[in-house]
């Protein structure tokens, strides 16, 4: 009982988990060196390890997702070119501009279709005409893999990425759940991550891993992205402490993350069972939960009462993230929790 009041099912997102105490112990024990001369023997091992397990090059180890995404799109444009992007995609809405602010990169926001794919035929529309000083050039397309929490369909990779080749664009990923996405699809991630000239992926969402995130790509565009990190002031110097929890990340917390999914299932099941409620996602590890006008902080408060943390007042929609830290008691507690406000 008195645990349950010192770790709270906190269900806003899946990055607010804690490190387990082997993680830590991971970290502690890091060999270490100066990541900006390229020393860090922990921090290096990271990038090989998983530049090699998702069929690239090279990686780059950066402290955030919108770092990695930023550096992609810095690495793959220049000044005036512009992205094809999706309109509700992390990179485009939820990364401050930086593309813009940081990168004098355009973006050409694109409509999702329900199943959150960029229609090709909307893309080859806004590919602007080569030649014509009225228009930024086109020169990437990005995507995001899982879209609010749903996995691409496979076969969509592989035509976007036909379509990115015969345009001559670049090819970006936003993997920020990339492990969760090839676990929903039964794939090794690499089957996903092979489409795609360069991948971002985040150790600290559903990963678990306290910091860090890791581009992949060629070795000329890491090395790109390499220097455009020193000028954003990502240059870090002792990161293997954070590396080597990452390493531990994806050698221990991969396999478990069917269990995310699960877990989301069955809450999504059980909140289906309500009337007042409209539930979506549960695709992976998201659910979305949409309560009657007026009462998500009531909700919220009843919910906190009882040791469970949402994230209100964010918009119509409330989302649910399951992880590393909510087990099948937090679960059940939730469901129970929801009942009884809804009754
Ligand atoms: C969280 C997230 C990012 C950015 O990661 P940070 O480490 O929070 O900067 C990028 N894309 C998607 C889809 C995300 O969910």
């Amino acid at each position: 009982m008195e645990k349950r009041d010192l770790t709270p099912c906190d269900l806003r997102s899946d990055t607010v988990t804690q490190p387990t105490a082997a993680m830590r112990e991971a970290g502690l024990r890091a060999p270490v060196g100066d990541d900006v001369f390229g020393d860090d023997p922990t921090v290096n091992a990271l990038q090989v390890r998983l530049a090699g397990d998702l069929g690239f090059d090279a990686g780059l180890f950066v402290p955030s997702g919108t770092m990695s995404n930023l550096l992609a799109l810095m690495a793959h444009c220049e000044r005036g070119d512009e992205y094809l992007v999706g309109a509700d995609a992390h990179t485009y809405k939820y990364e401050g501009g930086g593309a813009a602010v940081l990168g004098s990169v355009q973006p050409q926001p694109i409509p999702h279709a329900a199943d959150g794919t960029l229609p090709l035929d909307a893309l080859a529309a806004a590919i602007k005409p080569e030649g014509d000083p009225h228009f930024a050039r086109t020169r990437l397309l990005a995507l995001e893999n899982t879209w609010h929490g749903r996995p691409l369909p496979l076969p969509y990779l592989a035509d976007a990425g036909a379509f990115a080749r015969a345009h001559g664009l670049g090819y970006h990923l936003d993997g920020a759940r990339l492990f969760n996405a090839a676990t929903a699809c039964g794939v090794p991630a690499r089957e996903i991550a092979r489409h795609f000239d360069s991948v971002s992926v985040c150790l600290s969402k559903g990963l678990g891993a306290p910091v860090g995130s890791v581009l992949l790509g060629s070795a000329a565009l890491i090395a790109k992205a390499r220097r455009w990190r020193k000028v954003l002031g990502g240059g870090w110097r002792q990161a293997g402490i954070l590396a080597a929890m990452g390493q531990y990340a994806l050698d221990h917390h991969v396999g478990r993350l069917a269990d995310d999914h699960r877990r989301a299932g069955e809450l999504a099941a059980a909140l289906r069972a309500i009337p007042a409620l409209q539930v979506d996602g549960a695709h992976t590890n998201l659910v979305f939960v949409t309560v009657p006008e007026g009462t998500q902080q009531a909700l919220a408060e009843h919910l906190r009462a009882r040791g469970i943390v949402i994230a209100a007042g964010r918009g119509p929609r409330i989302r649910l993230a399951t992880h590393l830290d909510i087990d099948e008691d937090g679960i059940d507690r939730t469901i129970a929790a929801f009942r009884g406000f809804f009754r």
